[in-house]
């Protein structure tokens, strides 16, 4: 079992493009936000990596990425240390070049509805999914849900000062079937993001920040599932949690009003044990099993489909047929159910 569970959020943007705070800014709202690991993806440039930022800044761990591309197909890569060259036209470069330096990457934003009110009504979709060799999709963008919902002036006051959720409804669909539908022939990892920026907007007589980098480091995260802990070196540690997303061994969760941390799925047959990201040769026996930090609607998602849903805080289901399968998880706040947690995948072939 991995028992080491450390929470990242990924996809932040700093001064070094477009976001508003530095490093010492979204370092500081990381610790106060209580996340473990910040992935840094500025727009076409690894600034940060060269001026020596990437490391342990007062028990948070900044790691360095990029974000390529322009009008589509934006990419997040980690783990590459050359700045990767943009490719709008052509994403399998991008892809090829960041597996070059054996990096990891993920498919941002793939479907986003944008907004008219951003961008001129720009969605900076994918839209060659002819691509391969790409470790995963980013299943939940939450400033791009936020901007989706954000279909009206009104709406947009409305998202700003009374009810920042209110467009939150969980996982993209249509990334999550993408990512089920290629899970049938590969390994593909789920990760969930911010895109923080703490933009400052100004509307006639108003103004805000949307949002602030601590109240995204809240909502969205990436928890990473490790065998042994993080030592506090930087080379040994990015191995670990680069290690754990390029295996999947890693869920989605929204921390915002109920903290995932203690979320578990993993399967077993009495002999052996396997995590989220693991791969096996199908043979009866196995069983899911599952152990929530609080009781939830737990769904049971076999090769794209529902196939089995409970309230419950602890899971045992039986693993009747080939596939890939991964749980996806809600929960109660008042009279609402919210979406809360995304695993990735166990894949029995
Ligand atoms: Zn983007
Ligand atoms: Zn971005």
């Amino acid at each position: 079992m991995l028992d080491y569970e450390y929470v990242g959020n990924l996809h932040v943007h700093s001064t070094y493009s477009d976001g508003t705070g530095d490093i010492a800014d979204i370092v500081k709202a990381a610790r106060k936000a209580s996340v473990d690991f910040i992935g840094l993806n500025d727009h076409h440039t690894l600034g940060a990596l060269k001026d020596g930022y990437e490391g342990w800044h007062d028990g948070v761990l900044l790691l360095v990425g990029m974000e390529n591309n322009h009008n589509y197909h934006h990419y997040l890569s980690y783990g590459v240390t050359e700045e990767v060259p943009d490719n709008t036209e052509n994403p399998q470069e991008v892809i090829d070049h960041v597996n070059g330096q054996g990096g990891i990457g993920f498919i941002a934003h793939p479907f986003e509805k944008g907004s008219r009110l951003v961008f001129g009504g720009h969605a900076y979709t994918w839209n060659n999914w002819a691509v391969k060799g790409f470790t995963g999709i980013c299943v939940w963008n939450y400033s791009s849900q936020w901007r989706d919902g954000a279909t009206s002036f009104l709406k947009a006051l409305y998202q700003i000062y009374l009810n920042p959720h209110y467009a939150i409804t969980g996982a993209c669909p249509r990334a999550l079937a993408k990512l089920d539908e290629i899970a049938r022939e590969r390994k593909v990892v789920a990760i969930g993001g911010t895109d923080a920026h703490a933009v400052n907007v100004k509307y006639g007589p108003f103004t805000a920040c949307i949002f602030p980098y601590e109240f995204l480091f809240r909502t969205v995260n990436t928890h990473v599932l490790l065998a042994a802990p993080l030592s506090g070196d930087l080379n040994s540690d990015k191995i670990g949690i680069y290690g754990a997303l390029r295996h999947g061994h890693c869920f989605v969760a929204f921390d915002y009003y109920f903290s995932a941390n203690g979320f578990r799925f993993w399967a077993e047959n009495g002999r052996e044990l396997l995590n989220m990201g693991d791969e096996t040769r199908f043979t009866t026996g196995w069983q899911l099993r599952a152990k929530l930090p609080g009781a939830g609607e737990i769904s049971v998602i076999h090769n794209g489909q529902r196939i089995h849903s409970e309230k419950t805080a602890e899971l045992t289901f039986a693993v009747r047929d080939p596939g890939v399968y991964r749980l996806e998880v809600r929960r109660r706040k008042g009279g609402k159910m919210i979406p809360w947690i995304y695993s990735n995948f166990i894949y029995f072939r």
